[in-house]
């Protein structure tokens, strides 16, 4: 599954379950009122099949409300579902008006299912229940005709199309909600929120495919004066022009954020922490060489970086924030614009031995 389609799915859980939930009841009450009248006017072998799925839909009211598989539930019971309505509309006995139940396939499919497998869905049954009609009422001069034909293929198409266009801007308005909460309104970098979602999804891939990965933590140095001294607007300015610099120096894989204030994180993807320390000091050098010039003022920016690698430091962005902080701090306390990493395997359990790089 690719990310997009991942995180639509993961958006849509909640609701998808409401609505699995109202459907499960509603073919309860349906299924059982429907039976009861098949087995009156006999057609006892529909009225098994409604019953049937009576008891199913009852099993599943206790599954779905608590399942974390809820789109293979929903698969589970939708195919079925749709496969007892085609059932039905074989049925000698029932009137043409049964055909009406059709119309909710596309409206469900894609409520359930998505745009995509909705849509797949929707087509493959409209179409088999346009076999059945055909076969069903090919004799009958009243219904061949091509006003009501038109009727119902138009009307069928209308609420299949309505039903499509209705998720796609669905999933797509809830995409950039989403993104819009996971983003900072400043510098535009991802939030601490969209930090923790790419470090936990890097996290599996480096375990998967053993790979290193490291974490920084940078700290604009003495940023209260550039305040103090240029406005807040400036200093506003001057974190848009810093986040850009990290965005330049680093590889599209590589994901920085900016974790509040004048404070930025960067995870390192393939990168153990002696590599690490190298992009980090190219950072550090990048800022102190290429200052923020406003409006013919230059405005020089430094910052120290502390640098944590996934595994030796811990395997937690917690327990990684944590180790690179520490390192942070005591390169402000070593007399800041420095990067502070560990210094070799050998002794890569100290604090205390850590490098000035650079
Ligand atoms: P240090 O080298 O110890 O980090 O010193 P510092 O002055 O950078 O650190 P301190 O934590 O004392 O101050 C951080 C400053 O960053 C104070 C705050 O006004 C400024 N700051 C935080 N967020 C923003 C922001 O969104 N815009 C602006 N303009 N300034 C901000
Ligand atoms: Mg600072
Ligand atoms: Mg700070």
């Amino acid at each position: 599954m690719d990310t997009r389609l991942e995180t639509v799915t993961r958006l849509a859980q909640p609701h998808r379950r409401a609505i699995l939930v109202a459907l499960l009841w509603l073919t309860v009450a349906a299924g059982l009122l429907f039976a009861v009248l098949n087995l009156i006017y006999g057609s006892a072998i529909l009225a098994m099949a409604e019953l049937l799925m009576v008891v199913y839909a009852g099993a599943l009211l206790l599954v779905v409300q608590v399942t974390q598989y809820i789109e293979r539930w929903i698969v589970a019971f939708v195919l079925p579902f749709f496969c007892v309505m085609m059932f039905a509309l074989t049925v000698p006995r029932a009137s043409a008006s049964i055909f009406a139940w059709v119309l909710v396939i596309p409206v469900l499919s894609h409520l359930l299912l998505g745009r995509r497998q909705g849509l797949i869905i929707a087509l493959l049954f409209l179409t088999i229940a346009a076999v059945i009609f055909f076969i069903k009422h090919g004799d009958n001069p009243e219904l061949m005709q091509a006003l009501p034909i038109a009727n119902i293929v138009l009307i069928s198409l209308c609420i299949l199309s309505f039903s499509h266009v209705y998720e796609m801007s669905r999933e797509k308005s809830e995409l950039t909600l989403l993104r819009m909460a996971q983003t900072d309104f400043l510098t535009g970098l991802a939030n601490r929120a969209r930090f923790k979602d790419s470090f936990e999804r890097e996290k599996q891939r480096a375990l998967r495919e053993n790979q290193p990965m490291s974490l920084l933590v940078i700290d604009l140095d003495y940023f209260k004066s550039v305040n103090d001294r240029f406005g807040h607007e400036t200093g506003d300015k001057a974190l848009v022009y810093v986040a850009d610099l990290l965005t330049r120096r680093l590889r599209a894989t590589d994901q920085v954020c900016r974790l509040g204030g004048e404070e930025f994180g960067v995870i390192l993807v393939d990168t153990n922490a002696e590599l690490a320390a190298q992009v980090a000091e190219h950072m550090r050098h990048s800022l102190e060489t290429e200052p923020f010039i406003l409006g013919g003022q230059t405005i020089a920016l430094t910052m120290s970086i502390g640098l944590a690698e996934f595994r030796h430091d811990g395997d937690s962005l917690r327990s990684l924030l944590g180790a690179a902080d520490q390192r942070l701090y005591q390169g402000k306390a070593q007399g800041r614009n420095q990067v502070i990493g560990r210094v070799s395997e050998a002794d890569d359990s100290s604090l205390n031995t850590s490098a000035i790089v650079g």
